[in-house]
């Protein structure tokens, strides 16, 4: 065996940097969270070759005093805490003084900063953490770090590297979290010396999600705003009509960091239940602010996981936040005859420089006019959307639109035109009323008040030894869903009253996928299950598209759908009603250029 001996600090640093920095992201994390920690209100982010070429971090924060720029630099270096003591009540992103002495140890790296009370800026230059060159240049107030060649020294961990292109996503990605987490910052990202988004630090979050999703997306926001005792949530939620395949539009912030929470994503989710269709998941932008000894967040370099000390009651918070905004806003999805451009116009000003303290003049943020938000902007080509004039849109179900629509008539035996104000209003016949169905069976459901329907001719059915048994356990959930069952002999029943809503064809089948149901599990009646049951027995009560309908039949449904919580959507989350104005009709008729 070889002779022990301790290690030399520059090969403890490269092992640490093992561990802080897996990849270009890590670098870009570290030093925009260090940029935050001191306070800078802008920073500028560039990469070339997804940052295996270059990273530069510039900021416009308190900057290091030149007599600790050196210290700054050796591992365990913080000015974040001072003892443990700290560690519990640690605001700051980083603390434990490792960023700086990994990075440096394996790139070459420049640190250029200055402190307001000192006239030079000092610049020190490291390459593989080793051969420290200090000297005083001129520079503003704030830090540039400039890493160079990621890895020159340590090949095995560059070979590990993926393709620019997805290096760089990382990277894109964590900027545009950070953005989010912190719209009074001012970001500018570059890739590749082009500017790939800015956002203007004006502390707008609907600002910073135009900046970074575009407009289409913006004009889709529901704003949400709560407070109780000990928590806050505000934020953006988009509408039902705003969904994605996968979880990657719902973003929350904790107490000012961007996490991934099972528990929260479960909570979101639940709160948009009726509103989304299966496998359809919503985008949220949800700021949540609480006391930080009601959670637990396990920070780690390439982790972070967080507990909640109530997570009941904090499940139900959020949900209740959700479900709250989205029936209090109408959610008619409207329809452009022309498609819009999915792509967001890029629009580049001129940024404020990292260094430059006050701020340019403050933007106002606009949405029904995107492209005043520089005076620089250049039209956008002919082929995107013209915004349209500022409208206060109508509430069209409502009791006082009621009063003044008129039904137009019916459309291919489905759909009903309506006119009202200054649009036109699609309704589905068939998802309105089973719309309507649906939230009144479930009403009844919840309150086990569901109507039966006496048969005169009893339906006899037959049961297996094991359904009979199943039955037997579960006889109190059919007496709830509005079935009459009694004993036959045997194991037959007669079953002589049926959920009123039934009538007409449907309950032996409804009973069997019951029972089959409850075989497999014990679920209460507002389980997800029964839910969908009542969906389904909607459906099936509901009139169906390729059916007449009179006017008066359908002014009826839409006085119910306006009493309903959300009639929007119908159960599976398609819409009931779509509108579209004079003003997009006129566009198409080239009324208007
Ligand atoms: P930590 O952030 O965990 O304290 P780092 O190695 O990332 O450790 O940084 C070491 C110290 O250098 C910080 O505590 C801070 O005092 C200083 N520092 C790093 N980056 C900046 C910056 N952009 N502006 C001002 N000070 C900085
Ligand atoms: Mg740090």
């Amino acid at each position: 065996m070889a002779e022990i001996a301790i290690l030399q600090s520059n090969t403890i640093d490269k092992i640490a940097a093992g561990e802080v920095v897996e990849r270009p992201f890590n670098v870009v994390k570290e030093l925009v969270e260090n940029a935050i920690d001191a306070k800078s209100t802008s920073i500028h982010v560039e990469i070339i070759d997804g940052g295996s070429t270059l990273i530069r971090v510039t900021d416009n924060g308190c900057g290091i005093p030149t007599k600790q720029v050196e210290l700054a630099f050796y591992r365990h270096a913080t000015s974040k805490i001072k003892n443990v003591e700290d560690l519990e009540i640690i605001q700051s992103l980083g603390f434990r003084g490792e960023a700086l002495s990994s990075i440096a140890s394996i790139s070459r790296l420049t640190c250029i900063t200055k402190i307001e009370d000192e006239l030079m800026a000092s610049s020190y230059e490291l390459t593989g953490g080793n051969d420290g060159k200090l000297q005083y240049i001129g520079a503003p107030t704030g830090t540039t770090i400039l890493v160079k060649d990621l890895f020159f020294n340590t090949p095995v961990r560059r070979k590990f590297l993926k393709s620019s292109q997805v290096e760089g996503s990382y990277i894109t990605e964590l900027l545009e979290h950070l953005a989010l987490s912190r719209p009074d910052i001012a970001f500018q990202y570059t890739i590749n010396h082009k500017v790939k988004f800015y956002t203007t630090g004006n502390g707008s979050i609907k600002e910073v999600i135009y900046q970074l999703y575009g407009m289409e997306m913006t004009k889709e926001l529901i704003e949400i705003s709560v407070q109780e005792k000990n928590i806050k949530i505000y934020g953006f939620i988009g509408k039902p009509t705003l969904t994605r395949h996968n979880r990657s539009y719902e973003h929350y912030f904790i107490n000012g960091r961007y996490l991934k929470s099972s528990l929260m994503a479960k909570a979101i989710e639940h709160g948009f239940r009726n509103h989304l269709m299966q496998h359809r998941y919503p985008f949220t932008m949800l700021y949540i602010e609480m006391d930080p000894s009601t959670i637990d967040i396990n920070i780690h370099p390439s982790k972070m996981e967080i507990k909640f000390m109530d997570e009941e009651g904090f499940y139900q918070y959020i949900t209740k936040a959700i479900e709250d905004a989205l029936t209090t806003k109408e959610l008619i999805p409207e329809v452009l005859l022309q498609e819009p451009i999915k792509e967001k116009p890029i629009s580049i000003p001129k940024q404020p420089e990292p260094f430059e303290v006050i701020r340019h003049e403050q933007l106002v943020f606009e949405p029904t006019e995107p492209y005043i938000i520089s005076k620089t902007y250049t039209k956008p080509p002919e082929t995107k959307p013209i915004e349209q004039p500022k409208i206060e849109t109508p509430i069209f179900l409502s009791k006082e639109a009621s009063e003044h629509y008129e039904i137009l008539g019916q459309l291919f035996k489905t759909y009903w035109l309506i006119a009202y104000d200054d649009r036109l209003y699609i309704m589905d016949q068939h998802a309105a009323h089973e719309k309507i169905k649906y939230e009144r069976l479930l009403k009844k459901l919840v309150n086990s008040s569901i109507d039966t329907q006496q048969l005169f001719i009893p339906i006899i059915i037959s049961l297996s030894p094991k359904e009979d048994v199943i039955y037997q356990e579960h006889d109190s959930v059919f007496e709830k869903m509005g079935f009459s069952i009694a004993h036959f002999g045997g194991r037959e029943y007669s079953m002589d009253g049926i959920p009123m809503e039934l009538f007409g064809g449907s309950e032996k089948d409804i009973f069997f996928e019951l029972l089959q149901h409850l075989e497999r599990s014990n679920e209460d009646l507002t389980s997800s299950y029964m839910l969908q049951k009542c969906a389904s027995i909607a459906c099936k009560a509901a009139v169906k598209g390729n059916t007449i309908m009179s006017k008066p039949q359908v002014a009826a449904l839409l006085d119910e759908l306006l009493t309903l919580e959300n009639p929007y959507q119908c159960p599976h989350g398609r819409p009931t009603i779509i509108t579209m104005t004079q003003y997009e009709l006129e566009k198409k008729f080239k009324r208007i250029v």
